[in-house]
């Protein structure tokens, strides 16, 4: 397991590496790890996986939303700093769909108010941004390893990549027991593994990583050519300084039902995320009555994944964009 921390770490840019269970946990134990608890804020994307949101309330701090940026649907910075209050001690930046944030606004935002900025990086393996991969860009980042991501296990997974070397030793310890040394119970710990198995996978998988993301940029450049003058059709846009790897391909539709339903007549897979943002969602939605985010709310609403992936063929794809312009015909 060592090698692959080391390795994946590498590879992102960033000193440490310490492997964890899965990408709860990693987003969970970085802010545990920084002392992050009760009475302290965090802000986070409204519009991204729930997993971001329940890492905040699973150390007891209040997860603060901030509206998604229209164009590319990440966390709108130019929202984010009427968000501070003296509570807030972080800002959790989310890749979303693969993406990278704009980490360059967040980071000026960040030292300028002291706070700590933590990376989501589960969707983003290998994404660029102003050249440097993600995962070395905050003060820490998070990431998955689920089978489903860009760079995924047999099973769960997750790991925190860090430069801080007294954040990495903490974290090593509470993944384990609170013991850096078997026996040696420094603080109150739990258990989060990589499991090994997973772990010498994933170090297999590393080497073919660029590939595929390779391989899933051709297939959205292949999307964007076929679809583009589609009206009624947003495709999704690119941030400048952003090179994304396309974990999700993520169209927008005012009649995102009917497509849903047309492709799913089609047979043509499809997702949707995510249909419910985690404020209006039952979890959540008694703390957060009154607040106004009216672009991850329209997000909600329309939405829709096309089928996306390193082994996506052209003949596949090629029946996904008929099924799409059938649909244009049809309505
Ligand atoms: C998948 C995901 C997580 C959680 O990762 P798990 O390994 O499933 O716990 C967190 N954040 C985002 C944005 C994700 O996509």
């Amino acid at each position: 397991m060592r090698r692959f921390e080391d390795d994946f770490a590498r590879y992102c840019g960033a000193r440490h590496g310490v492997g964890v269970g899965n990408g709860l946990d990693a987003l969970r134990l970085i802010l545990e790890g920084h002392g992050i608890g009760p009475d302290d804020e965090v802000i986070v994307p409204a519009h991204t996986f729930i997993a971001t949101w329940l890492s905040v309330t699973a150390v007891g701090a209040m997860p603060v939303p901030v509206d998604a940026d229209e164009k590319t649907m990440n966390i709108d910075s130019e929202r984010v700093e009427r968000s501070i209050t003296p509570r807030t001690r972080a800002i959790i930046a989310v890749h979303l769909y693969g993406q990278p944030a704009p980490m360059d606004k967040l980071r000026a935002l960040a030292d300028h108010h002291g706070l700590f900025l933590l990376e989501d990086a589960a969707q983003a393996h290998g994404a660029r941004w102003r050249g440097a991969r993600v995962g070395g860009l905050g003060d820490a980042a998070a990431f998955s390893f689920y089978p489903g991501k860009n760079l995924g296990a047999l099973g769960d997974a997750g790991m925190v990549v860090c430069n801080d070397a007294e954040l990495a030793a903490r974290i090593r310890r509470l993944r384990n027991y609170g013991a850096e040394e078997k026996y040696h119970h420094d603080c109150i710990g739990g258990n989060s593994r990589l499991d090994e198995l997973q772990a010498a996978f994933l170090n297999e998988k590393l080497r073919v990583l660029d590939g595929w993301n390779g391989r899933r940029r051709v297939c959205a450049a292949i999307y964007e050519d076929a679809l583009r003058d589609i009206p009624g059709l947003l495709l999704p846009m690119v941030g400048s300084g952003a090179l994304p790897v396309w974990h999700q391909y993520v169209i927008r539709v005012e009649q995102r039902d009917a497509l849903a339903d047309w492709l799913e007549r089609n047979d043509i897979g499809h997702g949707i995320h995510y249909p419910m943002p985690p404020h209006l969602s039952p979890a959540y939605r008694d703390h957060y009555q009154g607040f106004d985010l009216p672009v991850s709310e329209a997000l909600a609403a329309s939405v829709l994944s096309l089928p996306m992936g390193p082994h996506l063929g052209i003949e596949q794809q090629r029946r996904v964009i008929d099924a799409m312009l059938g649909f244009i015909a049809h309505v």
